[in-house]
Formats: structure tokens, sequence, C-alpha cells
């Protein structure tokens, strides 16, 4: 590993924050990646907007417009984009809305879906907007590399990460990817 401490970033868009506890998943060698890295914005961080960062992870597609201005920030700040698991690499799980109109998925959340009171769709000006569609990340900015998975093994973020900050080109074994 490099002497210089480098600056990761992660945050997570239409995620689960799986893909986040199964980083911490690598346990106590965040120790060793605490003496060659540091964190910007993160869950472990208080850090609101992302600075400039050597890596910047990414959970979870992109569904509002919150999502979108995110994910750009992301990208502006930082040198390498990874998108991290199913949800950020074609949508995941929240992207099965896709199939349904918003309408009616609105509907069905807020008006008349089973154990709905005081039925009302949201509408306060400060929420962010939903788009139509669940959309990979990949659609809306530039990314550097992917770890698939649902998530991806803590085995996978030590492995991809260590490779990076040795300064090697990643390679992931071919028993640490899965796709579920
Ligand atoms: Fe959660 Fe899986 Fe999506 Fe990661 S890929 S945010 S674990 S649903």
């Amino acid at each position: 590993m490099t002497d210089k401490k480098l600056k990761i970033a992660t945050v997570s868009l239409a995620g689960c924050f799986g893909c986040h506890m199964s980083f911490l998943d690598i346990d106590e060698r965040i120790m060793e990646l605490a003496e060659v890295a540091e964190f910007d914005r993160s869950p472990l961080t208080d850090i609101e907007h992302c600075g400039d960062c050597d890596i910047g992870l990414i959970e979870g597609g992109v569904c509002n417009s919150e999502n979108v201005h995110t994910l750009r920030e992301f990208r502006r700040h930082c040198k390498i984009l990874v998108a991290v698991g199913a949800c950020a690499i074609n949508g995941g799980l929240p992207a099965y809305r896709n199939y349904i109109p918003l309408e009616e998925c609105l509907g069905e959340s807020y008006l008349d879906g089973i154990g709905v009171e005081n039925p009302q769709i949201p509408s306060d000006p400060e929420l962010p907007l939903l788009l139509n569609k669940v959309r990979p990340i990949h659609e809306i900015v530039k990314i550097d590399y992917s770890l698939p998975g649902c998530p991806p093994s803590a085995d996978v973020f030590w492995k991809f990460l260590t490779d990076l900050l040795a300064g090697r080109e990643p390679v992931l074994p071919y028993e640490l990817i899965h796709y579920d």
C-alpha cells in the first residue's frame, strides 16, 4: 500500500444499506484500511456533501431527483466511481416498480393499499421528485468499476480496495464474483 492516505466516499441512493453493511463486514480489517485511507461523505461521518475524493462507492440505483443530484456530485468529485451491488448496477429490487405505472405505485402506497390511514399522496415541495423509472447509475454518469452481488461480499470490497490502494488494477477472483 502507498504512504499517502486516499479519500473514500460512500453513499446509498435507492438502496437498502445492505451493501454498506457488507462493507463493514471487513471487520477488524477496517483498522488496516484506516491506516491508508480516510472517509469523506459516508454513514461513518457527518459530512453532507462529497468533497474531492479518490474513490466513490455508490450503493443503490436512481429513483428521484435528489439521487440524480447526489450521483452527479460524486462523479464531479471522485476520481474513480464504483457501482456497488445489483441496485447500482441494474436498478435491483427497487426497479421492480418499473413494471407498474408510477401513479399505481403511489396509489397502492398512500391511498388504497392495505393498512393505509389518512390517505393522501405526500406533496411537500421539499420532497425530491420521483422519477418515472428507477435507473441504474451508469445511465446517469460514467462508471469506472462495478462490484456485483446483492450485496458484494466483504472480501470483494477488501480485494477491490486493497488492489486500488496498492496502485494495482483491481482483479476479482472468479470465486468471489456472484450475482445474488
Ligand atoms: Fe441492498 Fe442488495 Fe441493493 Fe445492495 S444490491 S442495496 S444489498 S438490495
